[in-house]
């Protein structure tokens, strides 16, 4: 595992601090990670993590576990037909 406190190109540990996001120009929104499965979709927000060194930038998303599905994630569309969930999808 690489230290999140330091850039994992040039090892620097200048990481540059605050709330940082990935964001269009435009409406400045968040952009997402989507995932989409079994007629499911989840998304958590792609995070950077930015070297003040060398300007590496890493991405990284801070809750994993949300794009995880289980079986009380209803699909967006209801007509969705197609395998059922099988317990080694999750
Ligand atoms: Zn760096």
């Amino acid at each position: 595992m690489s230290d999140p406190n330091k850039c994992s190109k040039c090892g620097s540990s200048r990481i540059i601090r605050g709330d940082l996001g990935l964001r269009t120009s435009r409406d400045l929104e968040l952009i997402m990670v989507v995932r989409k499965d079994h007629g499911i979709e989840k998304k958590v927000p792609l995070l950077p993590k930015v070297c003040g060194e060398c300007g590496f930038v890493d991405l990284f998303v801070r809750e994993p576990e949300n794009l995880i599905i289980d079986q009380s994630d209803k699909p967006i569309n209801p007509d969705y037909k197609n395998r059922p969930l099988l317990e080694s999808d999750f």
